[in-house]
């Protein structure tokens, strides 16, 4: 394989950090855009010397040009935190960035993969979750304008490629955690990872009993660069997560015994729409991307991560004093 010119959207990201990173060591060269809305510098600055990496402050929902061959559009805040934030900002990231986006590749005939989420199911009564099952989605709800603007975006690659040809990939990813997340992030694993750490009460909304599949962010890499490059005909959307399903109360009991913390459990109020469940079937992503699954189980992952957040919390503790 030739090096590939290849722009990643959201690429100072959690995920987008990651995929930079993979695709400069298989040898392409690229082009990360970001407006830091949840990304940093920090997830990225180990890849400035690299002459393959150019960095790009701008925002999707502005139209972008450059001459490339593969567009991986992850921009969006992720969190519920942040994409509730500015509910109207969310919605035309997703939108408007899937049309700028979806612009360019037409007009530079580049393949573009669209990061699409589990969101897309809302509060699913399918269960594990397939990818010809089409959700059950509140349309005006708080989390309406991240779920939306993702089905939003699904639909506008559909019509850009039955209308245009222009070459789609569609994932869908399952909640995904590990380095690089955010600390102030908000997401449920590095919520309690940063918890247990300091000792704070562990935030439980609910009774704890709703549960989701994590994934570790190295086998979404791979899952994800395997779709990219599958068959032009493959085009999705397929489920990438792992389908091994925890309650947050299960999840944060290994979180307390990995950490060896004593924090306590708190529960606050359960958040409106907040799914119940959610796993992923895998069987699509298993068939078309040869025979992909996740490898890392959620102790070894979340010891990764809890790693990374010991050392994130005490570069921040020398800063404090
Ligand atoms: P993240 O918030 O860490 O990364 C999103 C990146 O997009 C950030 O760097 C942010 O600054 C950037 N961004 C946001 N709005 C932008 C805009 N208007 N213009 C340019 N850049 C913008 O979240 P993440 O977990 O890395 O998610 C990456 C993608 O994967 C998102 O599209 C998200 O919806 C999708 N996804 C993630 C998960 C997960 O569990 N992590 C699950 C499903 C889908
Ligand atoms: N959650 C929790 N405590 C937290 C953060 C989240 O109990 O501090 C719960 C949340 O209500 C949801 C699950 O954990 O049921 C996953 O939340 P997250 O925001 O990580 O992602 P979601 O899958 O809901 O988008």
């Amino acid at each position: 394989m030739g090096r590939k010119r290849i722009l990643v959207t959201g690429g100072a990201g959690f995920i987008g950090s990651h995929l930079c990173e993979r695709l400069l060591k298989e040898g392409n060269e690229v082009i990360c855009l970001d407006n830091y809305f949840t990304g940093t510098k920090d997830n990225i600055i180990h890849l400035l010397d690299d002459p393959y990496f150019e960095l790009v402050r701008h925002d999707v929902t502005h139209a972008y040009f450059a001459e490339v061959d593969q567009v991986y559009n992850m921009a969006c805040p992720a969190s519920p935190v942040h994409y509730q934030y500015n509910p109207i900002k969310t919605i035309k990231t997703s939108v408007m960035g899937a049309i700028n986006m979806l612009g360019l590749a037409k007009r530079v005939k580049a393949r573009i993969l669209q990061a699409s989420t589990s969101e897309v199911y809302g509060d699913p009564d399918v269960h594990p979750q397939p990818e010809s099952y089409w959700g059950n989605v509140n349309p005006i709800g708080m989390r309406s304008c991240y779920d939306e603007g993702k089905r939003c975006a699904e639909t506008l690659f559909m019509d850009y490629h039955t209308s245009n040809n222009v070459e789609i990939k569609i994932i869908r990813i399952f909640n995904t955690y590990g380095p690089n997340m955010n600390p102030d992030d908000g997401r449920v694993v590095s919520n309690f990872i940063v918890q247990a750490l300091k000792g704070e009460d562990i935030t439980i909304y609910g009774d704890g009993t709703q549960t989701r599949s994590f994934q570790y962010v190295d086998d979404l890499i791979e899952g994800t660069v395997r779709m990219m490059n599958s068959p032009k005909e493959f085009i999705g959307p397929v489920n990438l997560g792992n389908p091994n399903e925890f309650t947050m109360l299960e999840l944060a009991e290994t979180i307390l015994d990995l950490v060896g913390s004593s924090s306590k459990l708190v529960h606050l109020p359960l958040p409106q729409d907040d799914p119940k469940q959610r796993r992923p079937d895998i069987s699509l992503a298993k068939e078309k991307l040869g025979g992909w699954e996740p490898n890392i189980q959620l102790r070894e992952g979340l010891t990764k991560t809890i790693e990374y957040f010991d050392g994130v919390l005490s570069d921040k503790r020398k800063v404090d004093v």
